[in-house]
């Protein structure tokens, strides 16, 4: 666990009770010390009394869109990492909720290993965002920032200005998902569409992938955008 000796505040916004009470239970265990509300107002209501480093937050609540309130808090100008808990059959509200910024995003019903990983990433990029990390490393895969450089297996690979870009923002952002808007926005400005997004995925994925049909480092991540594994 990230953090150290002094344990993590998460707040979970959640109005199912057997859900709240799950992960009350099974991330108190993992030593993170936990609060929940079984709304919106009075998630709010907590997040303004108490410091929290993390926010777990159910998109679908009685009283309050869990959009509004991602909406309000990155509004006050907080940077708490959020996962938000999406339903199956929500699929746009979670790429809203991503590029509202929430950090993360998990379908129910999940299992407490993959929740885990996720607030992990979550808490790693916060940490990371003060300095890049010189040099990525994920498997076979490295990536020199500061000589420009990408191996893999220890060959170099040679990539063009964009798809180096491409690859710079994945490490940058790596074990987090990012929107199809996202990257468009970052990389182009906000031009072009997903269909010219994936063709840069495809060269990318033809020069870093073992199998590029079958992708071990940049995942898709269906409807939404793409995923960078994390580093070892
Ligand atoms: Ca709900």
């Amino acid at each position: 666990m990230i953090g150290g000796a002094t344990p993590l505040r998460v707040l979970v916004i959640e109005d199912d009770p057997a859900i709240r009470r799950f992960l009350r239970t099974s991330l108190t265990a993992q030593g993170y010390l936990v609060t929940d509300a079984e709304d919106g107002t009075a998630g709010l209501g907590q997040l303004r009394r108490s410091a929290v480093d993390i926010l777990v937050l159910d998109l679908g609540l009685p009283d309050i869109n869990g959009l509004d309130i991602i909406e309000r808090v990155r509004g006050q100008g907080s940077a708490i990492p959020i996962v938000v808990l999406s339903s199956r059959s929500d699929e746009a509200g979670k790429v809203k909720a991503l590029d509202l910024g929430a950090d993360d995003y998990i379908t129910k019903p999940f299992g407490i290993d993959e929740l885990l990983a996720r607030l992990r990433a979550a808490l790693r990029h916060r940490l990371q965002q003060e300095g890049e990390q010189p040099l990525f490393r994920c498997g076979e895969l490295t990536m020199d920032l500061v000589r420009r450089i990408v191996t893999v297996a220890d060959r170099e690979v040679k990539l063009t200005p964009r798809e180096y870009d491409l690859l710079r923002l994945f490490v940058a952002h790596a074990g987090k998902v990012l929107t199809h808007k996202f990257i468009l926005r970052e990389l182009w400005g906000g031009e072009g569409d997903v269909q010219y997004l994936r063709v840069y995925i495809r060269a990318l994925r033809h020069k870093i992938e073992p199998d590029p049909e079958r992708p071990h480092y940049i995942l898709t991540e269906q409807g939404v955008g793409y995923r960078m594994r994390s580093p070892d």
